[in-house]
């Protein structure tokens, strides 16, 4: 389905941490950090072990605690949705973009004005189980379905007016712009992702970028077992995880960053040569590009069965023909320990699960090459 872009570049940088003592927290976790302030511009940079690892810290540093609500979609990643169960608290779903995947800012408004409201109003917002009477709206928690970012400026609106926190999961965005301004920048902390299906890799990882001095101290604390500046290595100021990155992998992330530009550039190449193809079959749709998406940058590409369109057996023809594809995202609210816990039916979100129930990841890297493409799509066509 996809492949990292790895060159002697990134072998030589991860080779060289071994021949040094220092295999975590030396230099190269913070030439990692580094190398993704100067390209997202924000103020600080905090290397983790993973996405999910980073969205948990954005969790605890905005205060948000077992009880208290946060709207979010499930049209996602688990792990955006998880991270909130992880301290107890309650997702408040809305339902998404049909267009884009991503968070309907109106609904988003009006669950604020329901939840604020109380009673009954609100009570329609809240899952059907599993959430105690007299939450209180804590955060937004937009993501950047496929590499595109949420409509922020709306979202931002919504967290001044009810004095939210608003965390960006741009952990599929790496590169996207919105309104010329770059994923991860657009709340006020916002996550990246490296597992290696992601724009770049470091094998596993994840970093968070935020403007806030006063959370980065803290993020940079926990994710090192709670150890404050000043703590020894034997005391720990807070409840807090080993969630460090190790320097193997900042180091490969760093040879990854001295590359952004280029591997950005042929995944945009790789989805020009899809939508190209995949544009006259009327079978299908192509992933659309908001106008507010000044810049794509392609984590998967995804595409969309018309109604009526059988796709397990278009994913059992392409198999034969030895085409990987995926059906995605399930949705979050149907997964079996999600229905348990908060009730959710289908039904619930009927967007999200039309796109669950209609999408179609295809093979897709900055590696493949044109004939490859052409080759997914001959078949593609054939299977429909
Ligand atoms: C990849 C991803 C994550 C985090 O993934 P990790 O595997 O924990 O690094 C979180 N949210 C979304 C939407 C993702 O695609």
């Amino acid at each position: 389905m996809s492949s990292p872009d790895l060159t002697d570049a990134e072998r030589e940088a991860v080779l060289s941490v071994l021949n040094t003592p220092n295999l975590s927290m030396g230099p190269y976790i913070e030439a990692f950090e580094s190398a993704l302030r100067a390209f997202t511009g924000a103020k600080h940079a905090i290397g983790v072990s993973s996405g999910t690892a980073g969205l948990h810290l954005c969790v605890r540093a905005a205060g948000i605690q077992a009880g208290d609500w946060v709207i979010t979609t499930p049209f996602s990643f688990v792990a955006s949705t998880n991270v909130l169960l992880y301290e107890q608290a309650v997702p408040v779903f809305v339902d998404v973009d049909p267009r884009t995947g991503n968070i309907d800012p109106a609904q988003a408004a009006e669950t604020a004005a329901d939840l604020a409201r109380g009673g009954a109003a609100a009570r329609r917002r809240l899952p059907r189980k599993g959430c105690a009477p007299g939450g209180r709206l804590k955060a937004l928690l937009p993501v950047d379905v496929f590499g595109q970012p949420a409509d922020m400026d709306a979202l931002r609106d919504i967290s001044d007016h009810y004095d939210l926190a608003l965390i960006e999961d741009a952990c599929e965005a790496l590169g996207a712009e919105y309104r010329q301004r770059k994923a991860g920048t657009l709340g006020d902390y916002g996550v990246f992702a490296f597992y290696p299906n992601k724009q770049i890799t470091t094998g596993e990882g994840g970093l968070v970028v935020t403007d806030d001095d006063e959370a980065a101290g803290l993020m940079r604390a926990l994710r090192n077992q709670g150890r404050a500046p000043g703590d020894t290595w034997l005391s720990h100021t807070y409840l807090g995880y080993n969630y460090r990155l190790d320097e193997m992998s900042a180091a490969l992330g760093v040879a990854q960053m001295s590359r952004i530009e280029g591997l950005l550039a042929a995944r945009e190449r790789v989805a020009g040569w899809y939508a190209e193809r995949l544009a006259e079959i009327a079978a299908l749709e192509v992933p659309f590009v908001a106008p507010d998406t000044t810049r794509s940058s392609w984590f998967v590409y995804v595409i969309r069965l018309r109604p009526g369109v059988d796709r397990q057996k278009v994913a059992e023809r392409l198999a034969e023909r030895g085409i990987p594809v995926r059906p995605y995202f399930l949705p979050i609210h149907l997964q079996p320990y999600m229905v348990e816990r908060f009730g959710f039916q289908p039904g619930d979100f009927p967007v999200t699960e039309d796109l669950g129930a209609r999408g179609l990841a295809l093979p897709f890297s900055g590696k493949m090459d044109e004939g490859q493409v052409e080759r997914v799509c001959r078949a593609l066509q054939a299977a429909l």
